[in-house]
């Protein structure tokens, strides 16, 4: 099984070789076309199996086949993907990663969370954003402050999503699920399941495919 067995792109391909990968790991290997075909997915996953990939490389894809963005009136660029992630530390990296990954494509990604001046983050999101890669609380300040354009939210993904209900964020996720277009695909993305994992993605998705590595 190679990268390019999975229909990755070229660019894509390029991109993973460079960082040494030279074969997909099986949580890439099941998820990779999943995500690529539309679907919504529930997957549990440790972190090390690949799973930053897992989700980046077919939303990569995507976004980057599909450039049709419609125009807005809002004075803030619609974003089109939303990672979310339980601490800075994780949104940082998730970043990075998705960065390197999509090196070779013409999307612009942006990290954001708290404990730091909001003031750059509102500067930054007024240029385009495909990709946000966001902590809920700080993505929460920028709705508050109507600094951020969530209406063309096209793909959704929670990673490390028992972290964060386990952090107390699931009112904040709910809130955050209310502002966002129905019409979107969702990837939800834990280590343990548990009831709460299964009522969030009872809600949340639909008809997913489920992946357990
Ligand atoms: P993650 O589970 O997303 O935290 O990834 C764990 C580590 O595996 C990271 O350092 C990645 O760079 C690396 N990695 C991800 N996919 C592959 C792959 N297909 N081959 C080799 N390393 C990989």
């Amino acid at each position: 099984m190679s990268f390019s067995h999975l229909g990755l792109s070229n660019e894509i391909i390029r991109a993973v070789t460079e960082l040494g990968y030279t074969k997909p790991t099986p949580i890439q290997i099941q998820a990779i076309p999943a995500v690529l075909s539309g679907r919504d997915l529930l997957a549990g996953a440790q972190t090390g199996t690949g799973k930053t990939a897992s989700f980046t490389l077919p939303l990569l894809q995507k976004l980057s086949s599909d450039k049709s963005v419609k125009s807005t009136s809002n004075e803030y660029s619609p974003i089109r993907a939303l990672i979310l992630t339980p601490t800075r530390e994780l949104a940082a990296q998730v970043e990075l990663s998705v960065r390197e990954y999509g090196k070779y494509l013409k999307l612009n990604t942006m990290v954001m969370f708290g404990g730091v001046s909001i003031n750059p983050q509102k500067r930054l999101l007024k240029g385009r954003v495909d990709i946000l890669v966001a902590t809920p609380g700080r993505l929460l300040d920028h709705v508050q402050q109507g600094t951020v354009n969530l209406s063309q939210i096209e793909f959704l993904v929670l990673d490390e999503a028992d972290r964060m209900l386990d952090m107390g964020f699931i009112r904040d996720i709910r809130r955050i699920l209310s502002l966002l277009p129905k019409q979107r695909q969702n990837l939800l993305f834990f280590a343990t399941f548990s009831d709460k994992i299964k009522a969030l993605a009872t809600g949340l998705l639909d008809h997913p495919e489920m992946i357990e590595v």
